[in-house]
């Protein structure tokens, strides 16, 4: 074997020109092997499957392996029958077509085999049927006495056979059944309980002859169904856990509860409003620094901005509708506005307590003049269990004539998981604003204050108003269906983020005569804005 050949081809094949300069088809038959194999190892080494795991298999396997592996075809269903038929745990992602395939071929073989007409047998029990030769002749699968064996328990039955693979799909299935259930129990597991599971669960189904559990096994099994080695975040006690268990049952029964209202009422619509705190100055928890260095230290404009919120109550519904008002509450120390102060933005209602935390009184400022407007003739309001949205005789007297409404509150304790909000809105606010203040604190600092209360409406007030685009409407259908609410998934649509500070903020600002650099993308006239023009100065431009 002229090796310097091997890999002289090997070269060539990838890209690389060496002496001597040989080509594939010049190697003879073994070095051709050689060299395919010394490829495909080399690919193989690229997955990160440790080497140990792949060498173990002959050339045959590596060759359907790589195949399988990187696109292509294998070159003879022969090559693919030896590959698999040298029993191991290998077990590939199995089509679900591929089992009634195989229902297929033996049932076409079984017809042949009964198909027979030897009268002249010896053996009286096997008049009418085929021969092992005969039946191997015409299908390759069946190789020797032992499928001619099965072939007879089918007759017999009428069960078809089913191969290793299928019965190791079979065995991983319901494995993933006893795994999760441990999982949702709160057992830690390793690998090494992941092998002696699999092997009594095998036993106890009687499913896979000599099923061994390999570590190769194991790894394609956590690979197969999303599992992989996890720190663990919090120890809990048994009580704890059959709480939660508890806890997701009430969610599960409110989420079928309000599908049934949906079901039922197909025109109304489910509106969900909720209370959500924002900082003064609303600052990112990470920053850039020098490696090493201890104590990162970064500028805000005043202690109490930091600890200081506002209190936003946006709504929104199933049918991807926003409220267009934002209702903010803020705190001023007399608990009243100054008699002099700015006008606010036309999309924001802005009242005042002692604190920023709404009571009752502000409570029914926001049903009398923000929740109901434009309400549609139904619907549904989905609040949660704080105190003063309980008390449902309070916002049933603000109800607009003429409509049919009805309030159910999510189950405390829930909201994290059933309120469309709380799943898919209120954070995605939160992240869009504090990039703004992380922004105005680095650009702006001596002239743009965040925490000025009239700073501050602008910001919310220009959030909102590109928030209520219709291209975000699929981003609000999200949220209800991350809770359960709806079973269609709507299509994917990039994050407010993505869309607010991405592509389209490339340049410099599009307003006239200001060579600052873009930093937000209008979504209505799709143009890049600096900071200042677009906040400060209110950009609209419908
Ligand atoms: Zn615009
Ligand atoms: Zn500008």
């Amino acid at each position: 074997m002229r090796l310097q050949w091997v890999f002289s081809s090997l070269a060539k094949q990838h890209g690389c020109t060496v002496t001597p300069d040989v080509s594939d088809g010049q190697l003879d038959r073994e070095e051709r092997k050689l060299a395919s194999r010394l490829d495909e190892l080399a690919k193989l080494h690229l997955t990160g499957i440790p080497s140990h795991v792949f060498v173990r298999f002959s050339f045959k396997q590596s060759r359907v392996l790589a195949l399988k592996l990187f696109g292509g075809d294998v070159e003879s269903e022969e090559e693919e029958e030896m590959a698999s038929s040298e029993e191991s745990d290998l077990e590939w992602e199995g089509e679900d077509e591929e089992s009634t395939e195989e229902d297929k071929h033996w049932a076409a073989a079984l017809a042949f085999y009964k198909s027979g007409n030897m009268s002249e047998r010896a053996d009286k029990r096997k008049r009418g049927t085929r021969s092992l030769t005969e039946m191997s002749k015409m299908y390759r699968f069946i190789r020797g006495e032992k499928e001619m064996r099965l072939l007879r328990e089918y007759a017999s039955s009428g069960i078809a056979p089913k191969s290793r693979t299928t019965r190791l799909k079979e065995l991983s299935e319901a494995f993933r059944d006893v795994v999760f259930d441990m999982m949702d129990h709160g057992l830690p597991l390793h690998d090494t309980d992941l092998r002696t599971l699999a092997i009594r669960e095998n036993q106890k189904q009687n499913l896979v002859k000599n099923f061994k559990a390999s570590s190769w096994w194991v790894h394609h099994w956590k690979r197969r169904y999303g599992v992989s080695s996890r720190k663990v975040t919090k120890f809990v006690t048994r009580k704890h856990k059959v709480d939660k268990t508890k806890q997701k049952e009430i969610e599960d029964k409110f989420v079928q509860e309000i599908k049934a209202y949906m079901a039922a009422n197909p025109s109304s619509v489910v509106l969900n409003y909720d209370q959500t705190g924002v900082q003064k100055e609303l600052r990112s928890q990470r920053t850039l620094a020098r490696k090493g260095e201890k104590k990162v230290e970064v500028l805000a404009s005043s202690s109490s901005a930091l600890t200081h919120s506002h209190t936003l109550m946006p709504g929104i519904d199933h049918t991807g509708g926003i409220n267009k008002t934002l209702f903010v509450q803020t705190a001023e120390p007399s608990g009243k506005f100054p008699t002099k102060m700015p006008p606010v933005p036309d999309n924001i209602y802005l009242t005042c307590g002692t604190s920023h935390i709404m009571g009752y009184k502000t409570m029914e400022e926001f049903f009398a003049h923000v929740a109901f407007k434009d309400l549609p003739q139904e619907c549904l309001l989905l609040l949660d269990s704080w105190g003063c949205f309980r008390k449902h005789s309070e916002i049933t007297k603000h109800f607009p004539p003429g409509h049919s409404i009805e309030i159910k509150n999510i189950p405390a304790g829930a909201t994290s998981r059933i309120q469309p909000l709380d799943m898919a809105f209120n954070r995605q606010l939160k992240v869009v604003i504090r990039r703004i203040h992380d922004h105005a604190i680095i650009a702006h600092a001596d002239t743009f204050s965040v925490a000025k209360r009239e700073n501050s409406m602008k910001i919310f007030s220009q959030i909102h108003w590109a928030f209520c685009h219709s291209r975000f409407i699929p981003n609000r259908v999200f949220a209800f269906y991350k809770c359960g609410y709806i079973d269609i998934c709507p299509p994917r649509s990039p994050s407010y983020t993505e869309v607010l500070f991405g592509e389209g903020t490339k340049g410099f600002c599009s307003s006239y005569a200001c060579r600052a650099a873009g930093f937000v993308m209008c979504v209505y006239c799709e143009k890049p804005y600096c900071f200042l023009c677009y906040f400060q100065n209110m950009h609209r431009c419908c």
